[in-house]
């Protein structure tokens, strides 16, 4: 059996060691036109800013080295030009000899991968502009910054390669400015989740020009110009595009395979196209998403190395099948971590699916023991049975192994009442004997036991003037800042020392993170109190979705653990 692999980088390297590892005998050719196989794409950003400094560390594997190790023939600088289905063929042209040959095959893989969206603007070929993809751009990155004296840098996108761009251009010394067309970075967190993103890129000298584009470029003596949809131009020593990738399908819409409405490659379960020899993998492929089932484009590294296998497999007469995606991504963003797995709001929103929400705000690990801070953690829900749908994590320590376990949960379909059941490891410099998992758990256990009632600060001011705004924290905090509307009956006092509520209006209670709010929920519920709401992740959530009403003008950063929310929490604890 002889098969031809189109691209030696995630998708294609993975298929390629997979099939060797199941038939001995196959010939497989990798085609790949860059100089550079197998590389680690996800690691360029860090040289750029020297955490990675020695470039080969991220040639992973050499063409000779898979040659040795896996006899693969592998042919860098080659690039596949044409593909005739009929004849079984693929037209290959050799770009440093300027020759072409036909290349037979029995099966074919396509591993394309995608290509960085270079906007049709004015100025777009500027010299100074850059995209990051591969090697070749890196180094001419890398060549840019060395060559000039480079003080100053803009970034254009949000995502995670903008965003991981801008830190390590922070991390060389450059001024960095950082336009996004949305009004959010990270559009796969919900726009509470990012906030605390912009902040943390706000504090290490990003300059974060939100609900801005890019509209055109321009020379100014040798630097280049962005001229930006709010009226102001920056100007920098270079400039990175990273405005997301675009599938490369040309090769295979000429084929005449079919091209889904996401614009990638449809392929089945076990990775094949329309055409029984033909495979594809990678960032031009759309796979269904594990929560709403809708095809989607997911231009993420697991996947791709996953479904190589999957193909690989299927190739060699095993029935494997690719489930589906879930999307879980994670980003450094300097000190600061924010990942995601599953659906987001805005996902389940868009796609009509039924959900709950709790927000809440647990350590990253035991709060005595040092260095640790609070996160931001979400959980989406299913509204009956409590299967987990998405969840996402945005904090300091211990943000990465909580996205993994929410986002096997949510590959094992496991509900909330599954998550405070979970044992997970446990002493204090790692976690606390309820882990955050377990506690997003609780929580969302909790409301879908009907225990407490949460509300949203999307429900404020609307909903919440038809009831009274009970803020439980304690009078210093209510007097250094409180929802506008709100009387102070701090927690402390509710089952002594409190005025009588009007109990035919119902109870809108917060304090600073949502626990103090679900003690206070539960004590006033068994006062008689019948409609009682608790903000779910309390003020900082609330000041998350409003940051103008929250601001006080005084350093309130959100991170720092609270005196008072510690005392509840040991309370809860004892
Ligand atoms: P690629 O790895 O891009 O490989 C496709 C190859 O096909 C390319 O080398 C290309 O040259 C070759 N090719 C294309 N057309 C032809 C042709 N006609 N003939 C021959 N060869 C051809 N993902 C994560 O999950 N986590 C991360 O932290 C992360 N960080 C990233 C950082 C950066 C800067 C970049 C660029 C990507 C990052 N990714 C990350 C995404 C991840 O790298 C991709 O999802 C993954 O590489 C996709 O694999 P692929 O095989 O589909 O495409």
């Amino acid at each position: 059996m002889k098969v031809v692999i189109i691209g030696g980088v995630a998708g294609g390297a993975s298929t390629a060691a997979r099939l060797r590892r199941l038939d001995e005998s196959a010939e497989i050719v990798v085609i790949e036109r860059d100089h550079y196989v197998s590389y680690a794409n996800c690691g360029l950003p860090y040289h750029l800013g020297g955490v990675i400094a020695d470039r080969n560390k991220l040639l992973v594997q050499t063409p000779e080295q898979l040659r040795q190790s896996l006899n693969l023939d592998v042919r860098v600088g080659h690039q596949v030009i044409a593909l005739a289905r009929l004849a079984k063929q693929v037209q290959v042209e050799d770009l440093d000899r300027g020759t072409t040959y036909g290349e037979t095959y029995d099966k074919l893989v396509l591993a394309l991968g995608a290509s960085p969206i270079r906007p049709n603007l004015p100025g777009i070929d500027h010299p100074n502009l850059y995209v990051l993809r591969n090697i070749p751009d890196m180094d001419g990155i890398m060549a840019r910054l060395s060559d000039h004296p480079c003080q100053a840098a803009i970034v254009i996108g949000g995502g995670y390669i903008g965003l991981e761009v801008a830190e390590n251009l922070i991390h060389r010394g450059l001024q960095v400015d950082l336009v996004e067309r949305l009004d959010q970075v990270m559009a796969g967190l919900d726009p509470e989740m990012a906030r605390d993103l912009q902040y943390h890129l706000a504090d290490h000298g990003v300059a974060l020009h939100l609900g801005v584009a890019a509209q055109s470029f321009t020379d100014q003596d040798g630097r280049i110009s962005a001229h930006l949809s709010d009226g102001k131009t920056l100007t920098a020593d270079l400039l990175i595009m990273a405005v997301g990738v675009r599938p490369n399908i040309e090769l295979a819409q000429q084929a005449g395979l079919r091209i889904g409405l996401r614009g990638g490659l449809v392929v089945d379960a076990h990775m094949r196209t329309d055409d029984d020899d033909i495979y594809g993998v990678g960032d031009m492929v759309e796979t269904p998403h594990l929560i709403t089932g809708a095809p989607q484009l997911a231009a993420l590294a697991g996947p791709a190395n996953r479904q190589g296998r999957i193909a690989a497999d299927h190739i060699c007469g095993r029935s494997a099948c690719y489930q589906s995606t879930q999307g879980t991504a994670i980003v450094k963003v300097f000190d600061m971590v924010g990942g995601s797995t599953g659906a987001s709001e805005r996902q389940l929103q868009q796609a009509n699916y039924p959900y709950r929400k709790v927000c809440l705000r647990p350590a990253g690990h035991a709060s005595y023991y040092p260095g640790t801070a609070a996160m931001h953690l979400k959980l989406l829900f299913h509204p009956d049975h409590g299967q987990v749908l998405g969840a996402q994590v945005v904090g300091f320590d211990g943000v990465d192994k909580r996205i993994d376990v929410l986002a096997t949960a949510l590959r094992a379909k496991l509900t909330v009442f599954d998550l405070e059941h979970l044992e997970l490891a446990y002493a204090p410099p790692f976690g606390a004997a309820k882990d955050p998992v377990n506690m997003a758990g609780f929580v969302a256990a909790n409301l879908l036991r009907g225990d407490y009632q949460p509300w949203y600060p999307e429900d404020y001011p609307g909903r919440t003037q038809q009831g009274i705004l009970v803020d439980v924290r304690t009078p210093q905090e209510y007097q250094q800042w409180h929802i506008p509307g709100a009387i102070n009956q701090p927690l402390n006092s509710l089952r002594s020392d409190y005025a009588e509520l009007d109990r035919s209006r119902p109870l809108f209670v917060y304090c600073r993170v949502g626990f103090r709010g679900y003690l206070a929920s539960r004590i006033l519920m068994q006062q008689g109190y019948r409609e009682v709401f608790n903000l779910s992740g309390g003020a900082l959530t609330f000041s998350s979705v409003y940051p103008t009403v929250y601001s006080t003008g005084q350093a309130d950063y959100p991170f720092v653990a609270h005196a008072e929310d510690q005392m509840a929490e040991q309370m809860l604890r004892s």
